[in-house]
């Protein structure tokens, strides 16, 4: 059996009859970027989220990086983040010349650790970032509670997230100022290339970010501010339209895949070897409280079962390898390691195991056996 990390040609195959007439219809209009397209996919996606304001853009990064921007961000400034998630989380900050500072993850939820939150605010401090890593919400009472105390706006990574309940019912990337979402074809929602992002409700922030988008332009070819071109093509915009309409179900899928691996784990009497992933919000009652862009388990050996999975044509990857604070190209930012046990614990022992809707119930638990069949042998 072949079980691979994603088969995105298994969910194509399902939505192909819609979408090919639709990318035929942008070929022969040749309407390629922004437009009605877009705007329809912007307003889906702010009812879909509730949220007043959805616009469209390039890339998660490119979310994030108009994020910061808008808000001022620059150098000199500081703001907190986790130092174990997706580089772009700290790439976009420090390209603006302003400073990552890093926090240390939470061992149940891999995200950031809000206890820790309050030390590291400076008066230099303009923006906390929290990830909601692998589909799960980050403890946002928390960190919604220090960032008022201090007068410091949230800007949510939430693009592995899109359509991730909290557990109030509000969706993530819609609870902090600003929220950034990824299509990269490997998130829930995935584009054909790049896209992103940004929800907001907030009015003033919401015009400035499209003006942003096209270089702070308005009215045309006048210029108050720097933007960049972070815009989205149409043929993206049509291919999310469709998609939009089944990510419920496929979360589902996703959901129903993680609580088969939580049965086969149990019935092969793995529980003492293989930690599985916490839900933190489960008994919130909202459906998508985890949306499982990830499922990663917790394991020893973690490397030479890596390679056990990959020899026996089972996908699997390593969602993080290095945190921030040891990455060189973060030297100069002179972090001690030591203070980071949790992050450098998960980086040792994380392993994403495949979770797309498609999977069959028989290749979980060919995964499973062949997990049993290396800690038998080890
Ligand atoms: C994917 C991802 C991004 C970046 O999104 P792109 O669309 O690839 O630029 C940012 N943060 C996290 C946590 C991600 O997983």
């Amino acid at each position: 059996m072949n079980v691979p990390l994603l088969d995105l040609k298994a969910q194509y195959a399902t939505i192909a009859n819609e979408v090919e007439p639709e990318l035929l219809r942008i070929a022969r209009t040749q309407m390629c970027i922004l437009g009605a397209d877009v705007e329809s996919l912007e307003k889906n996606l702010a009812d879909y989220l509730k949220v007043k304001h959805a616009i469209a853009v390039s890339s998660g990064s490119d979310a994030i990086l108009m994020a910061l921007m808008v808000l001022g961000i620059g150098p000199g400034d500081e703001v907190i983040l986790p130092t174990f998630s997706f580089f772009a989380t700290a790439g976009c900050v420090a390209r603006l010349f302003a400073k990552p500072v890093f926090v240390d993850s939470e061992p149940n939820s891999f995200n950031i650790n809000p206890d820790l939150i309050e030390a590291k605010i400076t008066n230099k401090t303009k923006a906390i970032m929290p990830v909601h890593l692998f589909g799960q919400s980050a403890d946002m009472d928390s960190i919604t509670k220090i960032a008022q105390k201090y007068n410091i706006p949230v800007i949510e990574d939430a693009a592995q997230a899109l359509g991730t309940q909290y557990k109030d019912g509000r969706f993530v990337g819609g609870i902090g100022e600003i929220g950034c979402y990824s299509f990269y074809p490997s998130k829930n929602l995935g584009a054909f290339g790049d896209g992103g992002l940004i929800a907001t409700n907030d009015d003033e922030l919401a015009t400035k970010l499209k003006q942003m988008r096209n270089h702070g332009m308005n009215p045309k070819y006048y210029h108050k501010f720097i933007g960049g071109n972070f815009r989205l093509d149409a043929i993206q915009a049509v291919v999310l339209n469709i998609k939009l309409k089944y990510l419920d179900s496929w979360h589902k899928g996703r959901q129903k895949n993680a609580n088969l691996y939580r049965e086969f784990f149990e019935k092969y009497n793995l529980l003492d070897k293989v930690i599985v992933p916490q839900e933190i919000y489960q008994n919130s009652g909202q459906p998508n409280h985890h949306i499982y862009n990830q499922f990663t388990i917790q394991v020893s050996q973690r490397n030479e079962l890596r390679d056990f999975l990959s020899k026996n044509s089972i996908g699997c990857d390593i969602y993080y390898p290095v945190p921030f604070h040891r990455q060189e190209c973060f030297n100069y930012l002179n972090c001690r390691d030591d203070d980071y046990p949790i992050a450098n614990k998960l980086a040792d022992t994380v392993l994403s195991l495949p979770v797309y809707p498609e999977l069959s119930s028989e290749q979980i638990e060919f995964v499973v056996q062949t997990i049993k069949e290396f800690y038998d042998k080890n």
